[in-house]
């Protein structure tokens, strides 16, 4: 059976990232839980999916005046003690209605930021409650753009891992990264012992200077398994809308993903936000796990695609 990743905790139900979202993960059975991983000013580690706040938090309410030139409120420019400060919301959209509109409303709640080792101590007590081993799954966000503000990520999140026990590469943490330079950086010049993920996106998206047509080619794949131990690709990556618009066709990358020893983990499998192709939550599962025979989901909705994956006896 496929790993169940938990997409920024179960944030089909609760505000992404929040610590109830991650306990909830977790108890719905998430084998691996994701923390996105972004730096304060006074250097901590906390946990948000992006370098910018204004459209998770009340951050332009609670501190007008420390915005950037482009309107944007940065991590990067408040210091934990006032980052905490902050509630956490659903994510919304820059006129404040919410992206997912079925989810936890947008602007309620009374959840806050927290940082990477409140994350995982919350995890590892409730593996120790529950007597499961569910892993953790931190990406690096942006470390180019965090050197140009003064801070290396990648030296901090290594001695935070071994801190809690994460040291060998048989312990349950993998460790993405959208940039490839940062991959070989934690192999190489740091000794990263720990499992490694390539993500793969669009070049648009500008999450990196890698370039992901490339690594989807044989030759780029071949780069990638010289580093990583799997890939994390978009879902589209993977297959193609078939001309009936109902037989969806692989691509051929899981399968050449597999023949160099990459793991193939793709992202993000959404109930309330179907891809081209698919009428179902569960046809879309069972497709990505028995068609292509991917090694792992990352999943807003870790309990249904748990029980369709059972119920599909994968
Ligand atoms: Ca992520």
């Amino acid at each position: 059976m496929p790993l169940i990743i938990a997409h920024r905790g179960a944030s089909g139900y609760l505000p992404e990232h929040t610590l109830p979202a991650k306990a909830m993960a977790h108890a719905m059975g998430a084998d691996y839980i994701e923390q996105d991983i972004v730096a304060t000013r006074d250097d901590e580690l906390v946990v948000l999916h992006d370098i910018r706040l204004d459209r998770v938090t009340d951050v332009a309410t609670k501190f007008p005046g420390r915005r950037r030139d482009d309107d944007r409120y940065y991590a990067r420019d408040f210091d934990l003690v006032e980052l905490r400060t902050l509630n956490a919301w659903e994510r919304m959209n820059a006129d404040g209605s919410a992206v997912y509109a079925q989810r936890y409303p947008a602007q309620t709640g009374h959840f806050r930021v927290h940082t990477l080792a409140e994350e995982i101590e919350l995890i590892q007590k409730l593996n120790n409650a529950t007597r499961r081993q569910t892993g953790i799954y931190p990406e690096i966000k942006r470390p180019a753009w965090h050197r140009e503000q003064g801070v290396d990520i990648a030296p901090l999140l290594l001695t935070q891992l071994a801190q809690y026990g994460y040291r060998n590469h048989d312990d349950p943490v993998f460790v993405q990264c959208f940039d490839d330079a940062e991959l070989r950086y934690l192999r190489e010049d740091l000794g990263c012992p720990l499992k490694l993920v390539q993500l793969i996106g669009e070049n648009q998206w500008q999450e990196a200077d890698t370039d992901y047509r490339i690594l989807r080619t044989a030759d780029g794949l071949k780069q990638v398994a010289a580093t990583a131990d799997a890939i994390g690709p978009w879902l589209s990556h993977l297959y193609a809308v078939g001309h009936d618009g109902e037989n969806n066709v692989a691509t051929g990358l899981t399968q050449m993903a597999h023949d160099l020893g990459l793991a193939v983990h793709p992202y993000t499998f959404r109930s309330d936000d179907l891809p081209a192709g698919f009428t179902t939550f569960d046809e879309l599962v069972l497709f990505f796990a028995l068609e292509l025979g991917v090694d792992a989901l990352f999943t807003d909705f870790p309990d249904t695609a748990r029980q369709i994956l059972k119920d599909g006896r994968v």
